[in-house]
């Protein structure tokens, strides 16, 4: 049942095309997506009446900036849900550790969405491959911890190509009642594909990977076929963080991964949108979005290059009222020579230490230095 016709059309249209008619289409699409959660979840109903936003008013490009943004910790203190509980199909957490989880919940039509978009996404920047690959996730197995964020996601984008041996290197410990990270599990399973004729497909932490290479002294060749996809930052082990680009030349020296088959992605569960590196190594924006870019004094839209609070919309999530997400984290709007069109999301770090600590901190709990 196709009831949602604009978003529908959006997510059919190219991620990357900023021509007007799919600027458009967006505009529509959150319009429609807008319109549902206000009628239908009686929080974003008070809080814009109250503001004094109408979505009806949504008729052009600049009207978007005019979204009152929801903050962010609000997801995590509230169990927002714009449908029924019955119609819910899935429930993403991310795993805080200070308590304090992220949910996100989707229906049908809505996980339909996030899979079809983040396909289209990756498709469009090159990534996905009728071929078949090892895949080395360095995150939980999906069979223990299907509603995790990261785990939920991993699981997702080895569906982007074709699969031939799959190994999730954080696992249930039946005797503990814990997960754990089994490195020699991960060194020994590096060694093996390295030895496979079949490329492989590293999904992980930046971090626990550096940490896996120079803690063992690793040397391998992967080969130019394959690829290394991250997520999930450094968060936790900010201190150890290096440069993209040193990080980069580090991964093609000791894992023989070639510089543009090495792309990171930025997600977070409350939004659902993946902002996915190019060849180049930048993070795109695609059509299915915006990125506006706040002052933390007033809030205030901050023009292209300036340092802010960044404040995401979308429209794909009918069963959670996330349209307009203000966060805390800090970025600014960037350029690209790649050739794929929109800006680029460049991230700068969070405000406040650690108070929203996500499934990457709780992975990162495993490293042992
Ligand atoms: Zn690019």
């Amino acid at each position: 049942m196709k009831t949602h016709q604009f978003t529908d059309a959006l997510l059919e249209s190219d991620p990357f095309d900023f021509s007007q008619k799919s600027k458009d289409l967006f505009l529509k699409s959150f319009k429609e997506n807008a319109l549902h959660h206000y009628k239908s979840h009686e929080f974003t109903q008070k809080l814009w009446d109250r503001l004094e936003f109408d979505p009806e008013k949504l008729n052009s490009e600049n009207d978007l900036k005019n979204v009152p943004g929801t903050m962010v910790h609000l997801y995590k203190e509230h169990e927002f849900c714009s449908v029924p509980k019955e119609d819910l199909v899935l429930i993403l957490t991310s795993s805080g550790t200070g308590g304090q989880k992220s949910q996100q919940f989707l229906n049908q039509e809505s996980l339909d969405n996030v899979k079809r978009l983040a396909y289209t996404i990756h498709q469009s920047l090159g990534m996905a491959d009728s071929r078949k690959y090892n895949y080395l996730c360095f995150t939980y197995d999906p069979k223990e911890a299907n509603d995790l964020g990261t785990a939920f996601t991993d699981e997702l984008l080895t569906n982007f190509t074709g699969k031939n041996e799959v190994y999730y290197a954080i696992q249930w410990n039946e005797e503990l009642k814990e997960f754990e990270l089994n490195e020699k599990g991960m060194l020994e399973t590096l060694k093996r594909f390295e030895a496979s004729d079949i490329p492989t497909r590293i999904l992980g932490f930046p971090a626990l990977l550096f940490e896996l290479i120079t803690k063992n002294n690793l040397t391998l060749n992967l080969g130019k076929e394959s690829w290394l996809q991250t997520g999930g930052g450094w968060k936790g082990k900010a201190e150890k963080e290096i440069p993209k680009k040193e990080f980069r030349n580090l991964i093609l020296k000791r894992l023989g991964i070639p510089l543009n088959h090495q792309r990171d992605l930025f997600g977070m569960v409350e939004h659902g949108i993946p902002y996915v590196d190019c060849s180049e190594g930048n993070l795109h924006i695609p059509n299915y979005a915006r990125v506006y870019v706040r002052s933390p004094k007033d809030l205030s839209l901050l023009p292209k290059g300036e340092r802010g609070l960044l404040h995401f919309m979308c429209s794909y999530n009918f069963s959670y009222p996330a349209p307009s997400l203000l966060t805390t984290d800090y970025g600014r709007l960037g350029s690209c020579t790649c050739g794929i069109q929109g800006d680029t999301l460049i991230l700068e770090g969070r405000a406040g230490i650690s108070k929203h600590k996500g499934c990457a901190i709780k992975a990162l709990d495993f490293i042992k230095v």
